[in-house]
């Protein structure tokens, strides 16, 4: 009955996705989207994608088996590389684990089972704090596994920069041993990332504090066009001999969202790492075979094709830039026209956040009467997908945002 379960809210994103596909008015912007559109506001299958899914066409030796349970084992061993480097010690040591997962989502959730059923033990009612704001999904997860959870502020609503001095008040306040869901480039909802050196004042507090990390990486590439810039401060935290985990997607930077292609690793601790790593392998597997079994193979392919071949490589590379370029390009075309229009207000930080998302500002009024007056569609805190513009409807969105910030 309706005690035991109760109707549930519905996700506000996928309500407002449902109401832009329901508008008929042909001028309507969906900046709701988190998913790359290209410049005619359509979904983009990378050219390096399309052709390494040829190449696998053409395989007369590929099947539909199983895949291991910890998944394709040079695609995990590729992600490896491609998030610590390819010198990593780390690796070379074999202090690293890694599970292939249901993207993104799944190496969360992977992580925090293993965290719920392990960490826990010798730290009982451990927390996890993660940013307020983050992305949604983080609290439902860890919840479900029934981590506690606690929040640090984030973002600044003044400067629309990163409140650190809170961030690092927050994190030297959280009891000793706390772990700490840090965002490892491209923040979403805000596009707020922590310099190198803020970076390293977070690093020096939570090794004081003993906390452990916990990166969720979902842009890799996607933030900078910069693979390597974009792995800066996870690198940074193993270098330091951070006992770590990270949740690795592979959704955005390769556009292969419906896919689930995804990726978990365990750092094992810079002393005795690889005995630990050893140990937690083996349940990381049993943990995996209860919830999954084994992973879907088709992304898995095509990333470990194209993250293994260097010509292929080289060329998602270019892709990669192709996508954060054209939203750089965006960015400069909103912040640019905003300001020449006199909008009241700092417009600045439309430039200066970076990634898919821009947290632009505007109140939940603003947001509400941007849908009604002008059918454009974000989500009420102000968040704007920067994919979903594009040369089309740049104009029309600054347009729209000045009128409702004048009135
Ligand atoms: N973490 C963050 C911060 C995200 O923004 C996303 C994508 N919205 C994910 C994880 C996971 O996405 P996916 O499961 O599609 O890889």
């Amino acid at each position: 009955n309706e005690d035991v379960v109760p109707q549930a809210a519905e996700d506000p994103l996928f309500g407002l996705m449902a109401a832009y596909k329901a508008d008929s008015f042909d001028r309507k912007v969906d900046l709701g989207i988190g998913a790359y559109r290209d410049n005619n506001a359509k979904p983009w299958v990378l050219p390096v994608v399309k052709k390494a899914d040829n190449i696998l066409r053409d395989d007369p030796d590929l099947n539909h088996e199983y895949l291991p349970i910890a998944g394709l084992p040079e695609f995990t061993k590729a992600s490896q590389k491609l998030i610590l480097g390819a010198d990593s010690p780390a690796i070379a040591e074999n202090r690293v684990i890694s599970l292939q997962t249901i993207s993104g989502t799944g190496a969360v959730h992977l992580g925090g089972l293993f965290l719920s059923k392990f960490y826990s033990k010798t730290n009982p009612n451990a927390t996890i704090y993660f940013s307020n704001p983050t992305w949604a999904n983080h609290n439902q997860i860890f919840t479900n596994v029934h981590l506690p959870i606690d929040t640090y502020p984030y973002f600044d609503a003044k400067t629309r920069g990163l409140n650190f001095d809170g961030m690092i008040s927050a994190l030297e306040g959280a009891p000793e041993k706390s772990i700490v869901l840090l965002h490892a480039c491209a923040h979403n909802p805000t596009g707020v990332d922590p310099t190198q050196d803020q970076w390293k004042k977070i690093a020096e507090v939570m090794r004081k504090k003993s906390q452990f990390p916990f990166f969720d990486c979902a842009y890799q590439g996607f933030a900078s066009g910069d693979l390597n810039k974009d792995a800066w401060a996870v690198r940074y935290f193993v270098e330091q001999g951070f006992e770590l985990l990270i949740a690795q997607s592979y959704a955005k930077n390769f556009g292969l969202y419906g896919e689930r292609a995804g990726c978990f690793h365990y750092v094992g601790p810079a002393r005795n790492g690889s005995e630990t790593a050893k140990r937690v392998a083996s349940q990381l597997a049993i943990l995996q075979r209860s919830e999954i079994s084994n992973p879907p193979a088709y992304g898995a392919r095509i990333a470990s094709l194209c993250l293994n071949d260097v010509s292929l490589f080289a060329e998602w590379e270019a892709n990669l830039r192709t996508m954060s370029g054209r939203i750089i390009d965006m960015r400069k075309a909103l912040r640019g026209k905003l300001e020449e229009l006199k909008t009241p207000g700092t417009w600045n930080h439309i430039t200066e956040q970076i990634g898919m998302f821009s947290f632009t500002g505007l109140s939940e009024a603003q947001v509400a009467k941007l849908r009604s007056d002008a059918h454009i569609y974000m989500t009420k805190n102000g968040r704007v997908s920067m994919a979903g513009l594009n040369t089309n409807n740049v104009n029309y969105v600054a347009e729209a945002i000045n009128k409702v910030v004048k009135e």
